[in-house]
């Protein structure tokens, strides 16, 4: 006997709706995302009991006719494509034509759409993916969608859903994200009667992110603006400074979609280089408009990520944006900086010295803008535990941590030289011998074109002997062996991948700069900050320390109870 049968159309609506709702904030994305495929520029959506209950949701869109109002529920009915062509280029975010079905088939779902030509509207009523009635009704232009009792007749289905908290969280979530990716569309939320998220149609990108992330995430944010022929990246990333220990705020918009892409996320933090703390995130928002053709849209079932022809393409782009964005604003605060007001700095400091003039440029120091700039003055009071300069600034006292910072001043002197070829090397007066494995040959002959551009000179013996003879000024000759260790540890585990240049930077200033626990004579103290001063990217260290800690005078007389 035959035991294979075709599921009734219900049951694999059913089916579907397993895959499409998964909870009340999936219906509303589909729902939401529906309204803005059909034009709409305000979107209300009212919610009860987290969404279990009821889910409406309101557009001023285009509207349906009696016809396509019916036709709308029926499986894998769209107006969106109509040919195998138009899924390679898909501009909408509904394709699939099942996402009504799925919803009507676990729930009670009453339509109500107009055209705006039209004096009427019609009213559809369908209960657990049976059609129920149609008939006309008074409606404004556009449609609205109620969807009651979610998943009433998939029992296991509704058992998933968690406390109305929870689910409401989940709404809050989704409704947040579209209304990030279109601050020109009008958006309204409301859960139990009260309105919970209310932004107007038109805003700006960045007053749109200050009224859905709050007023001190927009004060985070650096703008980022690329475009090519193929490709625009724009939104904003968080300053370095603000990055976070969980990808909680990042928000990623593939031509308007709301997608996580583990491809986008590695480019923006390698964008961000060493200028991102080990273990954290960085915040960002992120629109990537790029030609239909050139992404699949069709390869997740709710539609959270898609595939990029050509990823590598997609990160190089990227990462690019990031770091110029990231080297505009740096340069932004150098600039700022230097037109600062001069801080009226005492005559003499206690030791007799007087640090309020303008230094001389430290020789040597990467200059973000044409004009040097002038650094700005502050009064260095003193090395405290051998590891700390302690200096008075404008805003109040600020602690420096003298590796940090000087780790940070190497590692963008030895990038420079490698980047310019400005190479600065010392000759060794001991030519130093360095035997390596086979291993550690085949690597090192990987490494040498990046080591010598970095002011290193070898000359190979026999027998897998090398010998050093000159290295990069700046380095401590007499502990060169170690310090070439460390380098080649670095090179070994990186192997010849991209990521090596970087970590060998890293290296070399760690062993370059001044030790933690290091007393410092008072000109060298001041060296240190001189550079500091003129160094890019010297808030941390290249592993993302940050290099300075300012206690500002309010904070101080807060401490002190002189103001609440
Ligand atoms: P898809 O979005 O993949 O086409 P749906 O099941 O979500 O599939 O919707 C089916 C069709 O119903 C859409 O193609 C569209 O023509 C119509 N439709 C759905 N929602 C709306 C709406 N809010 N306004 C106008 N038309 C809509
Ligand atoms: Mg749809």
């Amino acid at each position: 006997m035959a035991s294979i049968k075709v599921l009734p159309e219900n049951l694999i609506s059913q089916i579907a709706a397993g895959e499409v709702v998964e909870r009340p904030s999936s219906v509303i994305k589909e729902l939401v995302e529906n309204s803005i495929d059909a034009g709409a520029t305000h979107i209300m959506i009212e919610v009860e009991q987290g969404g279990s209950k009821l889910i409406m949701v309101r557009d001023d869109g285009s509207g349906m006719d009696d016809e396509d109002a019916k036709m709308a529920f029926a499986r894998h009915a769209t107006s969106k494509i109509s040919s195998l062509d138009d899924l390679d280029r898909i501009a909408s975010f509904g394709f699939r034509g099942e996402a009504l079905a799925a919803i009507a088939s676990v729930s009670f779902v009453t339509l109500k759409t107009r055209l705006s030509q039209n004096e009427n509207g019609v009213e559809i009523v369908c209960n657990g993916g049976s059609f129920k009635s149609q008939g006309p009704c008074a409606a404004m232009p556009g449609t609205e969608i109620v969807v009651r009792s979610l998943f009433f007749n998939t029992p296991a289905r509704k058992k998933f859903l968690k406390a109305e908290n929870t689910e409401l969280a989940h709404v809050v979530a989704t409704v947040s994200h579209i209304a990030l990716a279109y601050p020109e569309l009008g958006f309204e939320l409301k859960h139990n009667g009260k309105t919970v998220l209310s932004v107007p149609k038109n805003q700006k990108a960045e007053d749109r992110v200050r009224d859905i992330l709050g007023k001190s995430f927009g004060e985070d944010m650096v703008p980022v603006l690329f475009e090519t022929p193929s490709i625009k990246i724009h939104g904003f990333v968080g300053r370095p400074g603000a990055a976070l220990s969980s990808k909680h705020h990042q928000y990623l918009f593939v031509n308007g979609r709301d997608v996580g892409d583990p491809v986008v996320s590695r480019a923006v933090c390698d964008g961000y280089g060493s200028r991102l703390p080990a273990r954290c995130f960085p915040l960002y928002l992120l629109h990537v408009d790029i030609d239909p053709t050139e992404v699949d849209v069709n390869v997740h079932p709710r539609k959270m990520s898609v595939k990029f022809l050509d990823t590598q393409r997609v990160y190089r782009d990227v990462r690019q944006a990031i770091e110029q964005a990231l080297d505009l604003h740096q340069q932004k605060l150098f600039v700022g900086i230097s037109q600062s007001p001069t801080l009226s700095t005492p005559q003499s400091t206690q030791e007799g010295m007087d640090f309020s003039t303008p230094t001389k440029n430290p020789e040597g120091l990467v200059r973000p803008t044409d004009a040097a700039p002038v650094p700005p003055t502050f009064h260095l009071i003193s090395q405290v535990a051998d590891s700390y300069l302690l200096i008075m600034e404008e805003s109040g006292l600020a602690i420096v941590d003298q590796h940090a910072a000087h780790e940070r001043i190497m590692y963008e002197k030895f990038k420079r030289q490698a980047e310019q070829k400005e190479v600065t090397k010392q000759q060794l007066l001991v030519p130093l011998s360095l035997e390596c494995s086979r291993e550690e040959l085949l690597f090192l002959e990987k490494a040498l074109p990046f080591l010598e551009k970095l002011g290193f000179e070898f000359e190979a013996w026999s027998g897998g002997t090398f010998v050093m003879q000159a290295c990069p000024t700046g380095l401590d000759t007499e502990n060169l062996k170690v310090i070439f260790k460390n380098v080649m540890q670095q090179v070994m585990q990186e192997g010849g991948s991209e990521a090596m240049p970087e970590r060998v930077l890293k290296s070399l200033a760690c062993k370059a700069a001044v030790k933690f626990g290091m007393k410092l004579s008072l000109p060298e103290q001041q060296k240190l900050l001189d550079e500091l001063t003129l160094t890019p990217n010297n808030a941390t260290c290249p592993h993302g320390r940050p290099t300075k800690v300012l206690v500002s005078f309010e904070e101080l007389e807060r401490r002190f109870y002189r103001r609440k």
